[in-house]
């Protein structure tokens, strides 16, 4: 089976179409969505329904749950706070409905989901060896994929032995020989000074993972920014991708 990978798209949908047409050319058996399909950016019903058209399997994201009412906005701070407000006078009653749906946390064969980490699948950044340590013990499955801190992560772990960190565009990593926890890093907020959209591409059969990054239109999404009236500082970001 061969599974495409997003996660933490916020809304910005000329990243996501690049990074759909880019993976329709590839011809995975399913797309894998991580969560936060909404908060930050300027199209979130736009994005909710190309993820729903194209996703076999969504979770959704503390942005996401933010904006539904779940979690409480005094959670979110400064312009995080202010997109979510906007992003709930937009949203459609069918896209909200949507994403009522989905749920931080998923199970596949061999693989266990999660938007924030196995141990708080809502909030926890996997940023650290410690914290990606304490995750994959909370775990069994071979693999294990977050989003959330988009920052596109490998770390491999053989029972005795923690290794690798962040993973730049094109890095490819060995599925088979140890248990993994990969973050694809974020479509439409890439905050590792690559501003290109993140995806991760698996190929089980091969036993191998690919981190993939694909240039878009940043100044569309950034003119749909200012257009929306969202916080300028939020659209800026996207150009350096930090
Ligand atoms: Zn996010």
């Amino acid at each position: 089976m061969r599974v495409a990978v997003v996660s933490d798209i916020h809304a910005n949908l000329h990243a996501l179409e690049a990074v759909l047409a880019e993976i329709e050319r590839e011809q995975p058996d399913e797309l894998w969505c991580l969560g936060d399909l909404v908060g930050y950016g300027p199209k979130p019903n736009e994005c909710c329904r190309l993820v729903r058209e194209h996703a076999t399997l969504s979770l959704c994201g503390n942005h996401d749950l933010g904006v539904l009412g779940v979690i409480d906005l005094a959670d979110f701070a400064g312009d995080a706070g202010v997109a979510a407000r906007w992003t709930r006078t937009v949203l459609g009653a069918d896209e909200r409905a949507w994403l009522e749906t989905l749920a931080p946390s998923a199970v596949r064969d061999g693989v266990e989901l999660f938007h924030a980490s196995p141990r708080d699948p809502i909030w926890e950044y996997v940023l650290s060896d410690h914290i990606a340590q304490l995750g994959l013990q909370a775990t069994a499955a071979p693999l294990v994929l977050v989003g959330h801190s988009h920052i596109p992560l490998s770390i491999a772990w053989d029972e005795t032995t923690l290794s690798g960190g962040v993973a730049a565009g094109g890095t490819e990593v060995a599925l088979a020989g140890a248990r993994r926890l990969l973050n694809p890093g974020s479509v439409g907020q890439p905050r590792d000074g690559d501003p290109r959209a993140a995806w991760l591409w698996l190929d089980f059969d091969a036993g191998e993972a690919r981190f993939r990054r694909t240039p878009y239109e940043i100044a569309r999404t950034q003119a749909e920014f200012a257009e929306a009236g969202l916080p300028a500082a939020l659209s800026l970001r996207l150009g350096p991708g930090i």
